[in-house]
C-alpha cells in the first residue's frame, strides 16, 4: 500500500492491482483524493477506509482481486472496491456483504463520492494541496500516460471491451498538457499506453486541439511528434501494426521517440488469428517488420503471444515457431490460453489439452530465449545509453536501455554506481549480457541527461 502524511487527515488506503491502465486509474483516483485533502496510508490498521483497485482480465487476476479484498475485509474491514471487477457489483456485494460500496473502471467520481462517504474529511487549509502532476505510483523518472480507454475490437479471448467500452480518446492537448506538467516535474521518460495505441483520436475523428499555438490532430503520428519534441524518452505501447505505423518510424529514426514498439501479435498462423478476431491481422506483419528495420536498423520490438487457444493444431503452433525464427523479435512474452469469464472464446470447439499448452509455452520460450540471447551477446561491446531506476546498497546499480521498458523487459546492471542517481542517463559500456539483462559499465563523466 502507498504512503503515509498528517495524523490529523483521513486516511486512504489502496491495493493497486492490474495492469498499468489500472496503475493510471488508481494515480487519477489519488490525485482527486489528495486534492480534497485525504492522506494516503501504508498499513491496513492505519487507514480510516481501503480502497482495492482491482483485474478482471484472466480468472488468475480475478482471484487476485478476490483475495485481495478479502484481506483487505479481514485487515480493515471499511472497504470499496473498484476497477474490472467493479463490473460484477452484485455478485460481489453478495460474496462480500460488508463492502462498502463497488465502482466499476473508470467510475472516478463514484470511488471519490463513496470514499467521501465512509471516511468523511475535515478540510484543512496546509493538506488540501496536490502536487500540480497529481499523485504518481511509479518513480519520478518515469509516467505512463493514457491517451485513450477502451477498445473498438473484440478479440475473442478479451473482455476488455465490455469492462471498458469502445474507444474513448483524450483530445490531444489534454494528453500534452499532461506530459508536459510530468516533464516539469522530473520524468524522464514516457510510456504512452491505451488498448489500441494506434487507434487513437479515431472516435473523436482526429479532431484538433490547440497546444503552442498550433492545432494539434488527435493521431498517433502526431501525437508521437509532438511528445517527442518534450525532450524526454517517449516510449509506444500497445500498438497493432496499422499501414499508418510506419509513419512513426521517421521519429525514430531522428531519435524524436525512442526506436521501441510493443505490438501484441498474440498469435502468427492466420487460422488462430482468425479465430481470435485480431485488428490487423491479415497485413503482411513479417514484411513490415523488415520495413521498419530498414528504417530503423537498431529497433526493438517487444511482444505477447497465447499458445493453446482453441483450435491451435500442431500445423499452426509449427507455424507460430517458424515466424517466431524469422521475425527475430527481441523482446516476448508468451501465456497459455485460459478462458477469461465472459469471453467469447471460451465456447470454441476444440479447446487444447493443458499438457499440450504447457509443452507448446515451453518450445515457444525455449526458441525465444535462445533469439533473445544471440540478440543481448552483440550488443557486447557496444556504448548504450541507460536510465538509471534504482542505486543498491552494494555499489551497483540497475538501468534500462532504450530497448527495455520498465517492470516488462530487462534491465541492464551497472558493477559500479559511484555517482549515480535514479533517473540519470548515462552512457554505458556492455561488458557481458545473459537471455534477459545486459551487464556493463558507466563510461566516464557520461551524464547526458
Ligand atoms: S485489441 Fe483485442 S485484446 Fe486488445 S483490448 Fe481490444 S479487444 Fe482486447
Amino acid at each position: 500500500m502507498a504512503t503515509v502524511l498528517s495524523p490529523k487527515q483521513s486516511k486512504v488506503g489502496l491495493v493497486s492491482l492490474g495492469c498499468p491502465k489500472a496503475l493510471v486509474d488508481s494515480e487519477r483516483i489519488l490525485t482527486q483524493l489528495r486534492a480534497d485533502g485525504y492522506a494516503l496510508s501504508a498499513t491496513y490498521a492505519d487507514a480510516d477506509v481501503v480502497l482495492v483497485n482491482t483485474c478482471g482480465f484472466l480468472d488468475s487476476a480475478r482471484e487476485e482481486s478476490l483475495d485481495a479484498i478479502s484481506e483487505a475485509i479481514a485487515e480493515n474491514g471499511k472497504v470499496i472496491v473498484t476497477g474490472c471487477l467493479g463490473v460484477e457489483a452484485a455478485a460481489l456485494q453478495k460474496r462480500f456483504p460488508k463492502l462498502l460500496a463497488v465502482t466499476g473502471p473508470q467510475q472516478y467520481e463514484q470511488v471519490v463520492r463513496a470514499v467521501h462517504s465512509a471516511a468523511p474529511q475535515v478540510p484543512h487549509p496546509f493538506v488540501d494541496l496536490v502536487p500540480d502532476i497529481g499523485i504518481k505510483l511509479t518513480p519520478n523518472h518515469y509516467s505512463y500516460i493514457k491517451i485513450s480507454e477502451g477498445c473498438n475490437h473484440r478479440c475473442s479471448f478479451c473482455i476488455i471491451p465490455s469492462l471498458r467500452g469502445d474507444l474513448q480518446s483524450r483530445p490531444a492537448n489534454a494528453v500534452l498538457h499532461e506530459a508536459e506538467k510530468l516533464v516539469a516535474a522530473g520524468t524522464k521518460e514516457l510510456l504512452v499506453i491505451s488498448q489500441d495505441t494506434s487507434a487513437y483520436g479515431v472516435d473523436i475523428k482526429h479532431a484538433t486541439s490547440p497546444w503552442r499555438g498550433y492545432d494539434v490532430r488527435s493521431h498517433m503520428t502526431d501525437l508521437c511528434a509532438a511528445l517527442g519534441s518534450l525532450g524526454v524518452w517517449v516510449r509506444l505501447h500497445y500498438v497493432y501494426p496499422y499501414p499508418h505505423v510506419d509513419a512513426v518510424m521517421p521519429l525514430m529514426a531522428d531519435g524524436k521517440i525512442l526506436p521501441y514498439l510493443d505490438i501484441p501479435f498474440q498469435h502468427a498462423s492466420p487460422s488462430v488469428l482468425k479465430a481470435m478476431k485480431r485488428p490487423a491481422n491479415e497485413l503482411k506483419v513479417l514484411e513490415r517488420i523488415a520495413g521498419w528495420r530498414r528504417l530503423v536498423p537498431d529497433i526493438t520490438i517487444r511482444s505477447t503471444f497465447i499458445v493453446g487457444f482453441p483450435g491451435e493444431t500442431d500445423e499452426d503452433f509449427d507455424y507460430l515457431l517458424d515466424w517466431l525464427e524469422e521475425a527475430q523479435l527481441d523482446r516476448v512474452g508468451c501465456f497459455k490460453f485460459e478462458p477469461v469469464k465472459g469471453a467469447a472464446a471460451n465456447a470454441l470447439e476444440n479447446q487444447v489439452d493443458e499438457a499440450v499448452k504447457q509443452d507448446r509455452l515451453d518450445c515457444f520460450m525455449a526458441k525465444q530465449a535462445a533469439i533473445s540471447a544471440a540478440k543481448l551477446n552483440r550488443k557486447i561491446g557496444q556504448t548504450l545509453e541507460v536510465i538509471i531506476d534504482e542505486v543498491d546498497n552494494e555499489g551497483g546499480a540497475t538501468g534500462r536501455s532504450k530497448a527495455d521498458a520498465p517492470e516488462i523487459d530487462g534491465a541492464v546492471q551497472l558493477r559500479d554506481s559511484s555517482g549515480l542517481k535514479a533517473g540519470d542517463i548515462v552512457k554505458v559500456l556492455v561488458e557481458d549480457a545473459d537471455e534477459h539483462d545486459l551487464y556493463g559499465v558507466v563510461c566516464s563523466a557520461s551524464t547526458i541527461g
